[in-house]
């Protein structure tokens, strides 16, 4: 098995149901292939699975040994309330953390309205994650832009700040135009940033699934790109085998402008990550 080449990491959502874990753990096991170097876990929106991100990081954990990251937002949560979160995270043996604000019910672009003693931007999140002294802290990083964002400018600032605030790795919304990317790692680079910035992969498996991921973030995909999604729409099959080409090529070309490692949004399922990995050459099984 090689593992020097590229980190390679998945994200999980935690499951709602009995049979939903059951078929995340036979997820997992299918992966393990792979030998991930991390894996992470989702905080549901609106700040909805507080108990079950725990549950479910602690048990990949616990069952797989891997450095597992949970996902914690600032939604409906006062400062003191996500203190205490962060403190049963470290209780729970959670020592890395992916340091977000979360979105507003309405979506992305809706006003975000600050919880009455809560935060209003991610950045107080880091500062008070890394009070802790004992999280390596993540943060969310948008190459196609936040949509929120006033401009490409903005957003290099958000990151650099969080990074002196104590951030030392940043996690990609999904890349489907792999310039957006090497744009902003360049640029980190040239303002001095060490962070370290994993694109988010998406191998697209389902095409309303997809249409609902890209309305929930907001996320940009090239028209020609788009055209071609929209044209095997109804046909599963073929979805599937151009989810798992364009996962590669963006793969591909996203470790050619410098990535260290490339994040799989797996949606929960081994099938579509497990054949980029392979198509990429990047780990011998
Ligand atoms: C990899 C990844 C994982 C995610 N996981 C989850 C998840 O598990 N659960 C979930 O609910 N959501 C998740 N999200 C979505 C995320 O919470 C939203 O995209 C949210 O709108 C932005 O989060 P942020 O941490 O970047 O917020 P912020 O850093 O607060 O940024 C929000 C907006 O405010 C601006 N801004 C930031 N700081 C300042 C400041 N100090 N002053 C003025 N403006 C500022 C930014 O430019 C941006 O437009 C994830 C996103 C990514 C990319």
């Amino acid at each position: 098995m090689r593992v020097d080449g590229p980190t390679i990491s998945f994200e999980f959502f935690p499951p709602k149901s009995p049979e939903g874990e059951a078929s995340l753990f036979a997820a997992i096991g299918e992966l393990d292939s792979v030998k991930p170097n991390f894996v992470s876990v989702t905080y549901g929106a609106g700040g909805s699975t507080r108990e079950r991100t725990i549950k479910i990081a602690c048990d990949i954990f616990e069952k797989t040994g891997y450095r597992t990251i949970a996902h914690l937002t600032c939604v409906g949560a006062t400062r003191a309330e996500v203190h205490e979160i962060l403190r049963q995270f470290q209780q729970a043996g959670i020592t890395d953390i992916l340091a977000l604000r979360g979105d507003p019910a309405q979506g992305p672009t809706a006003p975000w309205v600050t919880t009455p003693g809560g935060f209003t931007h991610a950045d107080e999140l880091v500062e008070m994650a890394k009070s802790f002294g004992s999280f390596e802290i993540g943060v969310a990083a948008f190459p196609d832009l936040h949509p929120a964002a006033t401009g490409f400018d903005q957003g290099i600032e958000v990151l650099l700040r969080k990074e002196q605030l104590g951030a030392t790795f940043a996690v990609t919304q999904f890349v489907f135009q792999p310039e957006s990317y090497a744009r902003l790692i360049s640029e980190l680079a040239d303002r001095g940033s060490a962070l370290t910035v994993y694109p988010g992969i998406m191998p697209v498996t389902s095409y309303p699934q997809f249409m609902r991921m890209l309305d929930m973030a907001k996320g940009e995909i090239p028209v020609s790109l788009m055209a071609q999604f929209d044209r095997h729409r109804d046909d599963p099959d073929s979805i599937r085998e151009l989810g798992i080409e364009v996962a590669t090529q963006v793969s591909e070309e996203v470790l050619d402008a410098g990535a260290e490692g490339l994040h799989f949004y797996t949606l929960n399922s081994a099938k579509s990550t497990l054949e980029v990995v392979k198509r990429l050459g990047v780990r011998d099984y």
